[in-house]
């Protein structure tokens, strides 16, 4: 029986096992991977304190290193289901085997949802982001794609627009789904152009992006834009299906948690990171959160076990 189980490794994971490890909890845990997101960057981050830029494997490298200095017990396998019949959890992994504890902090992340376009997959990290927060200084007077018209691809946009030459949203419905609020600024900013009912068909590029292609869906034709990067910006899919009905999940499935202790509907049962409700997806914010919840759980398990 473990005091506490950290369900996912990516930087919220990390960080609240580092927490954790620190209120000498008996401490499990268990992630399909080491790194989450961050171990997939294809492109530095040179938005984290301390790191003037640090490639996405050497920051999973340092994790690593600081897991194993605070003997960390670490099993990678899927989790396929948590119960909490009685006072304690029993999180069940992908082989069938049943691990219980008294609390859990669920950090299991999310991921971009992709436009599954050839050319997507081979310029990722070569023109093509997900992430305009991480990514967008990057592209300096250059032309830009945005693909969603949504608030994402909106905020994304407005963003880039402080760096980049132009950009274009393309949204593939009738009209932008937007806020009004952003709709408007985009409107009074002249390097951005909205161009709708536009299916992305494709990418392309040598080395780097030079082109998305779309198919103007009211007229059937096909057109070219010049550009050398493209925003994805069309939603996250959040790893919550798991939890069943121990979480409150919003329509984005994203976790709903107590801001102050990230605490969910059951008790003992916390969350952190890119799988929450929080609406900015970041490594700093993940990991902040990751501290927060490993606390939390520590005054949950201190009462429990009094
Ligand atoms: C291409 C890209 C570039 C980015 N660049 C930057 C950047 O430069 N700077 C920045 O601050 N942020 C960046 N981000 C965002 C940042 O990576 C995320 O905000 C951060 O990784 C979120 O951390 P997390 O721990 O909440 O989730 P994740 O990193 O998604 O980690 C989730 C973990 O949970 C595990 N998991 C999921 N489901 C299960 C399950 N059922 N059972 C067991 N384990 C599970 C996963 O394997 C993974 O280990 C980028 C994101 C992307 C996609």
């Amino acid at each position: 029986m473990y005091d506490l189980i950290i369900i996912g490794a990516g930087p919220a994971g990390v960080s609240a096992a580092i927490y954790a490890a620190r209120q000498k909890l008996h401490i499990l845990i268990l992630s399909k991977d080491l790194g989450g997101q961050v171990a997939k960057k294809a492109v530095d981050i040179e938005n984290y304190p301390g790191f003037e830029k640090i490639s996405g494997p050497d920051l999973v490298d340092l994790y690593k290193k600081q897991l194993q200095t605070n003997e960390l017990e670490v099993i990678l396998e899927e989790v396929v289901g948590i119960q909490k019949p009685g006072n304690t959890f029993l999180v069940t992994a992908k082989s069938g085997k049943t691990y219980e504890s008294v609390s859990v902090i669920v950090t299991s992340g999310a991921k971009s949802k992709l436009i599954n376009v050839p050319g997507e997959e081979e310029f990722a990290g070569k023109g093509v982001s997900y992430c305009s927060l991480c990514d967008g200084p990057i592209f300096k007077n250059k032309m830009i794609a945005v693909v969603g018209g949504g608030n994402n691809g909106f905020e994304s946009a407005l963003f880039l627009s402080n760096y980049v030459k132009h950009v274009t949203i393309l949204e593939y419905g009738e009209r932008p789904n937007a806020d009004a609020e952003n709709q408007e600024l985009v409107a009074k900013n002249a390097n951005i152009e909205v161009i709708t009912n536009a299916q992305v068909l494709r990418i392309e590029g040598r080395v780097f992006v030079d082109a998305i292609y779309y198919q103007d869906r009211v007229s059937g034709g096909e057109k070219k834009l010049d550009v050398n990067g493209v925003f994805v910006e069309i939603g996250y899919s959040p790893a919550t299906a798991f939890l069943g009905d121990l979480v409150e999940l919003n329509e984005k499935q994203e976790i709903i948690f107590d801001p102050k202790t990230l605490a969910t509907k059951t008790p003992g049962l916390f969350s952190a990171g890119d799988c929450n409700v929080s609406k900015y997806k970041q490594i700093v914010m993940a990991s902040g959160q990751g501290a927060v919840a490993a606390l939390s759980a520590y005054e949950y398990i201190k009462k429990v076990k009094k």
